[in-house]
């Protein structure tokens, strides 16, 4: 059982897509820097992020319901999809940055160009539909965007969905051309490609146990090598948690006040995969519809086309259910062993007042493999069981802290906890998620080194050109910014296209 103590400037903990951002964005702000990584696995994204375990979408709110509510007066909310389309563009333009400087490869292998599509049924979800449509399409960053309620148009964008649907009910989507389809896991693994070129230790199935300060203020990591079955101590002037589900267990044996009263809850994902080519070659869009009463939002369900190892496939779900892992390699002690003193009463609260997601949860616990299969018909009506499987998805460990709401409130969004000298951070919470990676790691940096963000700016700029402009206000420079991402990454698409109704 040797000891090693070793000192660094910055720790990563995870290899996960937020990780690989952050690092990425280091490498390029700090050269100098040094950095090492300790993840658990074998291999970089091969949990939330890896393929298989999300549905791949660049969410930049150009489909997703949840994200442009209906306001008590009837008008739609845009904020939200505003912000989140916003922080997309900030992950396109450092991705293309990163392939224009030749530090990643093969944009095709990560990110493809999909539609991205909301369907409803009824008369009040099309009305709101259409309220939505027109809501957007004043906002350049939704620019070509389409609205129709004609089935005949309908046959023509969503074939498969189309086939055979006998229901009188009116129907209407929206389809823009703009969307993507992200492999994050190739992206991750791609991004940890690159750090070991710049000399980043990347330390696979190194397992991090304990994180403690040190005298001398730095944080000390205490790190199990599953291999050698031996303990190392490293010690750094920054520790990053990127542990995904694993950050909050990690986070409260920092013990530093940031960490108090916050609560996890994990919700676990299962999608149903086809394996005829035939009905794969049918579908060629991410169709989002709307979500169930009780259901949390991260449970809409979608039908995606999906490109995963250079290969069309397609993907329904997620259906959500319950496991009390943190991550899907986790133990089914990971629920019991959060709750501290500290957060007892905020994880009782949250119990108390989520009772519809509780109910929705066991509801959904209990589907059969029929039943799922009717859920997919209300998108598909011709689906048959034998074209589909059950694939499992990753966790997501939805945050539980104590707001203006109230105690125990549940937080569909992301979290950066970090010390209040900037120490140390961690990510929570999982949605809008991996494809806001850079904003999500731009703030921890933000957050984490004020003294260098000056001097850093220049820099950023380079990389990301609409840093700290707002693109919905600047048409001009967001038409300029999405045409060179466009073409950095290979997404070929047209903005020119106005919106239209039909
Ligand atoms: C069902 C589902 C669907 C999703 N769909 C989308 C989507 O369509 N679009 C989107 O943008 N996002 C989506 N997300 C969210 C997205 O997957 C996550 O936000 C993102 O992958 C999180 O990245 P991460 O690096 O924080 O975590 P992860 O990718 O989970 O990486 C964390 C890493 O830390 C390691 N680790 C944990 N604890 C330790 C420890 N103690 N020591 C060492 N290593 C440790 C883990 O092994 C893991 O490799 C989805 C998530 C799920 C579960």
């Amino acid at each position: 059982m040797g000891e090693i103590h070793e000192k660094t400037d910055v720790i990563l903990i995870g290899a996960g897509t937020m990780s690989a951002t952050l690092g990425a964005l280091l490498k390029e702000l700090a050269p100098e820097w040094e950095i090492k990584v300790f993840e658990k696995l074998s291999n970089a994204g091969e949990e939330s992020s890896n393929e298989w375990n999300n549905a791949g979408t660049g969410h930049a709110a150009l489909c997703e319901l949840n994200y442009t509510p209906e306001k008590p007066d009837g008008s739609v909310d845009i904020k939200k999809a505003v912000k989140i389309n916003e922080q997309f563009q900030l992950s396109r333009q450092f991705w293309s940055y990163l392939v224009n400087s030749d530090l990643i490869r093969d944009p095709q292998d990560f990110i493809m160009p999909i539609p991205h599509m909301s369907l409803v049924e009824g008369e009040e979800n099309v009305s709101f539909l259409k309220k939505r449509f027109e809501a957007l399409s004043n906002n350049p960053l939704f620019q070509g965007m389409e609205f129709s309620d004609n089935p005949e148009k309908l046959k023509e964008w969503i074939p498969l969905i189309m086939e055979g649907r006998t229901s009188n009910e009116p129907i209407a989507a929206t389809k823009i051309d703009s969307g993507t389809d992200v492999n994050f896991g190739a992206l991750t693994r791609m991004l940890f490609n690159h750090l070991k070129t710049k000399n980043v230790e990347v330390n696979y199935r190194h397992s991090v146990e304990d994180i403690k300060r040190t005298s001398d203020g730095l944080w000390e990591v205490k790190v199990h090598n599953i291999d050698n079955k031996t303990c190392e101590y490293h010690a750094a002037k920054f520790v990053f948690i990127g542990g995904g589900g694993g950050s909050l267990p990690l986070l409260q044996k920092t013990g530093i006040p940031e960490s108090k009263h916050i609560g996890g809850f994990p919700v676990s994902g299962l999608f149903l995969v086809c394996n005829n080519p035939e009905v794969v070659e049918k579908h060629h869009a991410k169709v989002y519809g709307k979500a169930k009463v009780g259901a949390p939002p991260m449970s809409v369900p979608h039908l995606d086309t999906r490109y995963i190892d250079n290969k069309k496939t397609l993907l329904f779900g997620p259906f959500a259910g319950f496991s009390p892992k943190f991550l899907k390699t986790g133990s089914n002690l990971d629920l019991i062993g959060s709750v501290k003193p500290n957060n007892v009463l905020t994880m009782l609260a949250a119990g108390v007042k989520e009772m519809a997601l509780t109910k929705y949860l066991i509801q959904q616990v209990m589907l059969s493999n029929e039943q799922r299969m009717e859920e997919l018909r209300e998108f598909i009506p011709s689906a048959k069981s034998e074209d589909w499987e059950v694939v499992t998805a990753g966790q997501r460990v939805q945050v539980i802290k104590d707001t203006e709401a109230g105690k125990g409130t549940l937080q569909f969004g992301t979290e950066v906890v970090n010390a209040a000298d900037g120490s140390i951070a961690a990510l929570l919470g999982a949605s809008p998620g991996a494809s806001t990676a850079v904003h999500v790691m731009l703030e921890v940096i933000k957050k984490c080194f004020p003294e260098h963000v000056l001097e850093w700016e220049p820099k950023i700029k380079e990389m990301i050109p609409s840093y700290g402009v707002s693109l919905a206000e600047n048409p001009e420079l967001f038409r300029e910014i999405h045409a060179s991402t466009s073409q950095a990454l290979g997404l070929g698409e047209d903005l020119s296209l106005g919106q239209s109704v039909s």
